[in-house]
């Protein structure tokens, strides 16, 4: 019997036939499920029950779904953050979880460096105010030679490092995972986090959201950042109290932020989309054509894998 294979995700081959022909010259039957209205776990469990390998976006990969998805073997994340599937259930019912790192890195930290500019430079108030039949005058700040503080220096980390060495900035890490001696940019320096936090000009965030990285922007953080910081989070929403960050940009404790992801997304009714000193994108990091091919091809590749030759490319360790 041929293998099932579930498309949970709405970009998923939505720029390039490639990652479609992956799975077709497999000669897998595929079933792509309709993304235009909620994934709950109820439909999800219910589209998986033949399922063998399935592709998804940030859809519920809770425990219930996941003991209750009889044939399921493979999963491959459409992209990197898996924190939104429970591994460990994934573990206990032998199914393999694979994700794509390195395919998405250039166009989130394309995004990060693009938010801060456009949060330093009131970018969209400007563009407003113009189409409104204003002709104001926007005083902004420069990215050159400032601080950039990089929290999480895995490869968007480093690809965002990259892009800021061409406008001269000074960049500061916090990894508690990177040695110094694995780095080889000049002009980066490792530090603590509340060095990173009280010294830089910039805080951009792109550690993986764990136990760990929870919540670990919070009010005390924000109290310790110098007033003109521009707060940029591209990784995950959970990493930031968004509480305290509400409180820190209605009283000035930092300049701005610019957020492309939310604790819950998408955020309606959250007290940040109110604030004039953000700006706001609706999780698009990874959303170039050119990402979402590589993030195509690899996802279907790690399901191809798997289910011909029992390995993914790339599994979550
Ligand atoms: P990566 O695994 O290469 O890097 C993550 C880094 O976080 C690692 O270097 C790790 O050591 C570090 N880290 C772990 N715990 C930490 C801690 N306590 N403090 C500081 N750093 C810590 O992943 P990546 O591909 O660079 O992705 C980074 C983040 O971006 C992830 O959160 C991912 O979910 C997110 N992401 C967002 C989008 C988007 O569309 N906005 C797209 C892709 C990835």
């Amino acid at each position: 019997m041929n293998h099932k294979v579930l498309v949970a995700t709405r970009s998923f081959g939505s720029t390039s036939q490639k990652p479609w022909d992956v799975l077709n010259q497999a000669g897998f039957d595929i079933v792509r499920a309709d993304m235009s209205f909620e994934m709950t776990e109820d439909r999800l469990i219910d589209l998986l029950q033949d399922i063998s390998g399935a592709i998804v976006g940030v859809v519920p990969l809770t425990k219930r779904v996941i003991e209750n998805a009889p044939r399921l073997k493979v999963v491959s994340m459409h992209g990197v953050g898996v924190d939104h599937i429970n591994l460990k259930a994934a573990a206990q019912h032998g199914i393999v979880v694979a994700n794509c790192p390195g395919t998405n890195d250039q166009a989130v930290a394309d995004l990060a460096i693009g938010l801060m500019i456009a949060t330093a430079r009131n970018l969209p108030t400007a563009n407003q105010a113009l189409r409104d039949g204003k002709w104001g005058r926007y005083n902004g700040n420069e990215l050159w030679k400032k601080t950039l503080g990089l929290i999480g220096f895995g490869r968007i980390g480093y690809a965002a490092a990259k892009r800021a060495l061409g406008f001269d900035m000074c960049i500061l890490i916090y990894d508690p995972y990177i040695k110094p001696e694995q780095i080889d940019l000049p002009d980066t320096t490792m530090v603590t986090l509340n060095e990173l936090i009280s010294k830089s000009d910039f805080i951009s965030l792109h550690a993986s959201l764990t136990d760990e990285t929870q919540g670990m922007i919070g009010a005390e953080q924000f109290e310790a950042m110098n007033p003109n910081v521009y707060l940029i989070n591209t990784a995950r929403g959970g990493l930031v109290d968004e509480e305290a960050l509400v409180y820190a940009l209605k009283h000035h404790q930092i300049a701005g932020a610019g957020l492309d992801v939310f604790v819950e997304e998408p955020p309606l009714g959250s007290e940040l989309l109110k604030l004039e000193n953000i700006v706001v994108t609706p999780h698009i990091g990874a959303h170039t054509n050119e990402a979402i091919e590589r993030m195509g091809i690899l996802a279907a590749q790690n399901i191809v894998g798997f289910l011909e030759n029992g390995q993914v490319i790339h599994p979550v360790q």
